[in-house]
């Protein structure tokens, strides 16, 4: 059996070309399930993720969570290397650079270094604490309603890609951004702010991805399957 550690568009495409168990965090009440066997919520650090490896009889695990899912892949990582099963990081390619954007190595260092008035802030939830003591006036964008705290002018626009430049540019001319805070996320789901920022001529402060383990690492779900099909004739 193959675990896919999930929550991200690659990770919903792969289960429908393999066989496997797919994992959610939890994080979305209502989240968009991949197909076949899924299950939901932590596993309880490196050792319950160890223990339901074995428990399950997993042959290979697939990472495809999101780039900025850290302690996951982290975790998954050690976990395989305990309990001997192939690991494998899914990972898309990070949005094209565009001369100009302002590249920062945390989403603490964007809040730090913010300029601007109107920010148009699509960080996620989970990030909006890192804000709560900026002066500037927020849109920000987000799955899930957030929680404090946050900052003290903000407006939250509930939605979830894949978003149009059209609409991207509707958006932030209604609200008259003056800068596009962003993590590199990449893929085509939510690219269009950065192309009608391009548009408005509006800056962009862009976080990097953080580290990967030294794992094996792919681009595609063609690549994953590829590997998969190596490991599971093995
Ligand atoms: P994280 O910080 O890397 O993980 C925190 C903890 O959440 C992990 O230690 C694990 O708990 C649990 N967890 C995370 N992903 C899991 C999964 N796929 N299956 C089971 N448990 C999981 O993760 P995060 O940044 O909070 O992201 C949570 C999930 O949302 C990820 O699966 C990711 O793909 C998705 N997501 C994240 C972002 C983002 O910007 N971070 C954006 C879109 C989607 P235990 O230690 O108890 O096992």
């Amino acid at each position: 059996m193959i675990l896919i550690l999930g929550g991200t568009g690659e990770a919903r495409e792969l289960a429908t070309r393999v066989p496997a168990i797919s994992s959610l965090a939890g994080r979305v009440s209502s989240p968009r399930l991949p197909v076949g066997e899924v299950r939901i919520g932590g596993f309880g650090g490196v050792d319950g993720l160890a223990q339901w490896l074995r428990d399950n009889d997993i042959h290979a695990v697939v990472d495809a969570t999101h780039p900025f899912a850290r302690q996951i892949t982290a975790n998954a990582f050690e976990a395989c290397e305990w309990v001997g099963v192939p690991f494998l990081i899914l990972r898309r390619p990070g949005f094209t650079p565009v001369e100009g954007w302002h590249w920062v190595d945390s989403v603490a260092d964007a809040a730090r270094y913010l300029h601007g008035s109107r920010v148009f802030l699509t960080t996620g939830r989970q990030d909006l604490a890192e804000f709560a003591n900026c002066p500037q006036w927020f849109l920000a964008r987000m799955v899930e309603p957030p929680e404090p705290p946050m900052p003290q002018q903000i407006e939250v626009l509930l939605a979830r890609g894949p978003f149009t430049v059209d609409g991207e540019l509707a958006l932030m001319r209604s609200h008259g951004i003056d800068v596009l805070v962003t993590k590199d996320s990449g893929g085509e789901m939510t690219s269009a702010k950065l192309e009608a920022s391009r548009q408005l001529e509006i800056p962009v402060v862009i976080v990097r991805r953080p580290p990967l383990p030294s794992a094996e690492t792919v681009t595609t779900v063609a690549d994953a399957l590829a590997w998969l099909s190596g490991v599971t004739s093995r």
